[in-house]
């Protein structure tokens, strides 16, 4: 798509929010049970996109794309009437008689781009609180995940009428060229690199924006812990879509006593999982593309390879791999990993994990395994992350309640529920005063001492 195509797109739907029409309850609520019914109508269309992208098992494709979008969307038409109402706070002496209330003010045109790992719960979770919120939007797929870009295009095309939800599918280049648009909020999800970038672009037009970016997210094993199961959750958040995942455990910091048997258990679960050759099992993606699969081949260090390191570069698989006595001056510690490669660090007491933790940038989820509430404290405290689990892993993203976003490096702002209706909106503060009574205090010549306008401000203030 050219620039002036995209420069179009974008004045259309600028003109088309200034008719008003996305802002009534029954237009948005409309809009999203129609949005609900074509994901139902095109479910098999995604799936086999999503497996054609990145061979993800229709288990996979449900529960971490489509189900969690349609849960989504449920949670938000039955609560959207509640969200969309002005809330009256109270209004101070000073200005009585009056009142006050916030209204949930849509923002305009929206822009929406994506990443390629989760393509459509990622592009579509925003989507849902965008309309929620009452804006136009327009969506950038990722170019490196195509059958589902393609899908999505499909849903967005047949579903939307183009002046109010439109998807572009393109590369770099009209990423750019959206980029270069006056939009009334911008959200992102991406890498850190690109972050920055389109931070850049947004500050142009001094535009808001969301960024959801990534990091190396840590997981601390205590010794205090059950192992078979810490083991066995570990194995699941790490490996799923092939560690493909923004808040994946990056890295195992494990309590020195206990590494030995965490990681016999873990190479135990990877077998349970995905058999003795997980490259034969239906469960286990692939690598999106040649360009991240020779990334992750560079982190491979054969003196530290526990278990895996076993590649098929046609087929773009990397077997599930442990390397152990990693530490930071390592490859596979440089950046983030996002793939199926777990490298173990160890540490003697919490207080050396919590160091190297706050050493490195703020990471976008932090997983502790401990029974210590001490430990869970101490963690809590004195560490900053995007999100905690404790006990498990990625769990944290998956309700409605909890906001997802990151901190520093991981990002800026956060969506789920609520959440991504208040993303989309903003909050108009509006105060009503009544003017039939109007005394002269404030008005110039001022009769008032500073001493008695501290006493009367404290008494009403
Ligand atoms: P990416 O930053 O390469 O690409 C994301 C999007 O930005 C794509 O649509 C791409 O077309 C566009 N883009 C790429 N280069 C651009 C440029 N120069 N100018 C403008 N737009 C550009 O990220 P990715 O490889 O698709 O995804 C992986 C990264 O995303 C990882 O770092 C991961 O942690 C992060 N991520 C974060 C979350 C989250 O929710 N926080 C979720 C998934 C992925």
């Amino acid at each position: 798509m050219n620039q002036k195509d995209i420069q179009n797109i974008v004045k259309k739907q600028k003109d088309f929010f200034l008719t008003n029409q996305t802002k009534a309850y029954s237009f948005r609520i409309a809009q999203l049970k129609k949005l609900k019914l074509a994901i139902e109508n095109n479910e098999e269309l995604l799936l086999k996109a999503l497996y054609d992208d990145l061979k993800k098992s229709k288990f996979e494709a449900y529960g971490g794309e489509i189900g969690f979008v349609m849960a989504e969307l449920d949670y938000t038409i039955k609560k959207l009437k509640k969200w969309m109402k002005d809330k009256k706070v109270s209004t101070p002496i000073l200005h009585q008689p009056g009142t006050s209330y916030i209204i949930n003010e849509p923002l305009g045109c929206v822009l929406i781009i994506g990443p390629w790992n989760y393509p459509f719960q990622l592009l579509f979770a925003p989507l849902i609180g965008a309309i929620a919120a009452g804006n136009t939007v327009i969506l950038k797929s990722s170019e490196l995940a195509p059958k589902s870009s393609a899908a999505m295009y499909k849903i967005i095309s047949e579903t939307f009428k183009e002046e109010y939800v439109t998807l572009i599918e393109g590369e770099i280049q009209e990423a750019t060229y959206l980029l270069q648009e006056n939009f009334d909020y911008i959200f992102f999800t991406g890498s850190t690199n690109v972050g920055k970038i389109v931070m850049e672009a947004a500050a142009k037009n001094l535009t808001p924006l969301t960024l959801e970016l990534g990091g190396k997210s840590p997981c601390i094993v205590d010794k205090a812990t059950n192992l078979k199961v810490t083991a066995r959750r570990i194995v699941w958040g790490k490996f799923f879509n092939a560690g493909q995942t923004c808040i994946a455990p990056d890295y195992l910091i494990v309590q020195k006593d206990v590494k030995i048997d965490l990681i016999r258990l873990i190479k135990k679960e990877i077998e349970n999982f995905y058999g003795e050759n997980p490259q034969e099992s239906k469960d286990y993606p692939r690598i999106i593309n040649e360009r991240h699969f020779d990334r992750l081949v560079s982190y491979f260090d054969d003196k530290k390879i526990a278990m895996g390191g076993v590649i098929d570069k046609n087929d773009k698989y990397i077997a599930p791999t442990i390397m152990d006595n990693v530490n930071w001056d390592d490859n596979v510690m440089q950046d983030e990993i996002f793939g199926p490669i777990l490298p173990v660090l160890e540490y003697g007491n919490i207080k050396e994990a919590i160091d190297i933790i706050n050493a490195h940038p703020k990471p976008l989820a932090l997983y502790l395994f401990s029974n210590s509430k001490l430990v869970e404290e101490r963690v809590l405290e004195n560490t900053s992350s995007g999100g905690v689990c404790i006990n498990d892993t990625l769990s944290h993203i998956t309700t409605n309640y909890l906001p997802f976003g990151g901190v520093g490096n991981s990002g800026m702002g956060d969506y789920h529920g609520i959440y991504s209706f208040q993303t989309f909106s903003h909050r108009k503060s509006v105060m009503k005063k009544n003017i039939s009574i109007d005394p002269p205090i404030r008005y110039a010549p001022y009769k008032l001492s500073v001493k008695n306008l501290k006493k009367m401000l404290k008494f009403i203030g």
